[in-house]
């Protein structure tokens, strides 16, 4: 036994250690969630033991458990699932210092190694090494306890809730997209798809100071909600218009001018063709979602007008700006919080990703709670 377990269960934590149970929703196999109980995990040293409360159900999460698999993941062993989290730190690890048993914090989900090249650039969501919540075969954070780096956890200011700590991590996305697309103070900003990353990256646009920022998507609803919670100026359903109509739709939604800069949420061909339409010469398109792998697109005409497209995985050093545009109120995720469900009872987990996969009932974001 290390020497730091001997602590833990001599310290108050540690007496009821044995007696306390951890369960977790696992992803067994696709489309099998379970509740499954775990020992409750020791913090490590540099560790945090969290009590989990929220943690949100994302794209990703959903992939893997109807498919199996999201992107170039794959499923071969059971897994925790969830990474979009939040909770409150009760047990400190040996040499934590920046946190202490109480506090409320947004986890952030992927630790990178710190040691190599990409992590030596900063860029460290491109460490080879990182290991991110719910990646196989990395566990997630759907447990009444996890323990974390008490450097990847962000202490939430007063004004800040659990759920919303727990969407820093989607925002995160926004917030990285809308860095690398180089959004600021007067941009004309064309966003294509209206899910939750569509939302996001609309308001950070718009908190980054975007003059105008255009929608599109093919759904009535989300436009409608673009428009009324994440402070989109003009909203377009490109569902019956060719990409040259859709096109001129968005230039008179933007005062006549093509766009400086798209983000494309859906990863389309038809929304990455729209977008190489729109943009002026010298532009950049982001390409955010992940629609399809492969398309045919105009590349050399993008290409003659120095359009820059280019891609975005996951985020980095983006927490403490996600934390500061939610405490000081110039991003509002609390209505993208649709639907809520419990998230350590097996019913109550399928629903939630059923509504989730379906965006039933005008779903948004559905978020996982853990009581107490
Ligand atoms: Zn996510
Ligand atoms: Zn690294």
């Amino acid at each position: 036994m290390s020497e730091m377990e001997t602590e833990l269960e001599e310290s108050d934590a540690g007496s009821v250690l044995n007696e306390k149970a951890n369960p977790c929703g696992v992803l067994v196999r696709p489309r099998e969630l379970r509740v499954m109980l775990r020992s409750v995990p020791a913090p490590a040293p540099g560790e945090v033991r969290l009590q989990m409360r929220c943690v949100g159900i994302c794209g990703s999460d959903v992939h893997y458990w109807w498919h199996g698999s999201c992107g170039p993941f794959r499923l071969h062993d059971p897994m925790i699932i969830g990474h979009e989290s939040a909770g409150v730190v009760e047990a400190l690890g040996a040499g934590v210092t920046s946190l202490q048993v109480g506090d409320r914090v947004a986890l952030e989900p992927g630790v990178p190694c710190l040691q190599c090249q990409r992590c030596r650039e900063g860029r460290y969501n491109l460490c080879p090494n990182i290991k991110f919540f719910a990646t196989p075969p990395v566990d997630g954070s759907l447990a009444r306890y996890v323990c974390h780096p008490a450097a990847w956890c962000y202490r939430l200011p007063e004004s800040v809730s659990l759920e919303e700590g727990a969407m820093c991590e989607p925002l995160s996305v926004a917030v990285h997209a809308n860095r690398r697309a180089g959004t600021t103070i007067g941009s004309l900003v064309l966003v294509l798809g209206a899910g939750p990353i569509g939302l996001l990256n609309c308001m950070v646009a718009k908190a980054f100071g975007a003059s105008i920022i255009v929608v599109t998507d093919i759904d009535d609803r989300r436009l409608a909600f673009a428009e009324t919670h994440a402070g989109a100026d003009a909203v377009i359903n490109t569902r019956d218009l060719d990409e040259h109509d859709a096109a001129l739709v968005v230039q008179q939604a933007l005062d006549g001018a093509q766009a400086d800069i798209a983000l494309d949420c859906a990863g389309l061909e038809s929304t990455m063709r729209l977008a190489m339409h729109v943009v002026r010469p010298g532009g950049r398109i982001c390409l955010v979602g992940m629609g399809s792998s492969a398309m045919h697109v105009p590349l050399v005409d993008a290409s003659s007008r120095e359009i820059d497209i280019f891609g975005v995985f996951r985020y980095s050093n983006t927490y403490p700006t996600c934390i500061a545009l939610l405490a000081s109120g110039r991003v509002n995720v609390k209505p993208l919080i649709t639907h809520r469900f419990m998230g350590l009872e097996e019913s109550s987990l399928e629903a939630a990703f059923e509504t989730a996969r379906t965006a039933a009932n005008g779903a948004v974001k559905v978020m996982l709670t853990i009581p107490e």
